[in-house]
């Protein structure tokens, strides 16, 4: 496809997506930096639902600072954290995550990607949500698996490689769009473009869709 009719084509995907979808949200609850960076990395190969229900009650009983987590140490926060998949990993990689901002960041998280993705544990999809959803940034792409799934059923990305799939839809999709049109892609891979069954015939976006009636 040629470069104009991608630009046509993206134009119009952000323009429906911001009707569906105005609210989309993150799906991990927190209250501020720290809960969603903790939360963000538990929840890797595993639902957002399963971390709330067990993150919740301990950020309010407990865990408001990496100090906290660090007080209590490695064994009663795995004990904690079990009904999490990997929670053995898991549990090394928030320990790991705390004691650096303890040590480099005054027990704060920090609010640019460079130092978020020097933390243990944190790639540039989890240092993009935090970006978008605690500082307001809004060029940031979150590439997660709704997101590379629907991008690339709807011809937008050629890649497979995450890194290589942010720099694609960062060429097409404007700065100040980046962050919206991730959550409320990644909401049309959750409601309706899912992985087995899309729902092509109530699908907003078919009649542009390279991938209608397809999959
Ligand atoms: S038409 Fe089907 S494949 Fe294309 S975005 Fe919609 S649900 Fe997904």
């Amino acid at each position: 496809m040629g470069k104009d009719e991608l630009a046509k084509r993206v134009k119009v995907i952000i323009k429906r997506l911001a009707e569906n979808y105005p609210d989309a949200k993150c799906h991990l609850d927190f209250k501020n930096p720290f809960e969603l960076i903790v939360s963000t990395v538990l929840a890797a190969q595993c639902t957002d639902v399963s971390v709330n229900k067990t993150m919740t009650p301990l950020y309010k009983s407990k865990y408001k600072s990496p100090k906290d987590i660090l007080k209590d140490g490695t064994e009663k926060f795995r004990d904690s954290i079990k009904t999490i998949n990997f929670y053995n990993n898991k549990t090394k990689s928030i320990i790991a995550l705390c004691e650096k901002l303890e040590e480099k960041h005054k027990g704060k998280v920090p609010g640019d990607m460079e130092s978020l993705t020097e933390l243990p544990g944190v790639g540039r999809k989890s240092a993009s949500v935090v970006l978008g959803n605690c500082f307001g940034k809004e060029d940031v792409i979150i590439v997660d698996t709704h997101l590379k799934r629907v991008s690339a059923r709807l011809g937008l990305i050629e890649n497979d490689n995450p890194e290589k799939i942010e720099m694609e839809l960062k060429e097409i999709v404007p700065p100040k769009e980046q962050f919206y049109f991730s959550m409320r892609i990644g909401e049309h891979g959750r409601l309706v473009c899912q992985a087995k069954k899309p729902k092509c015939g109530e699908c907003f976006l078919s009649d542009i869709c390279p991938s209608f009636n397809k999959v």
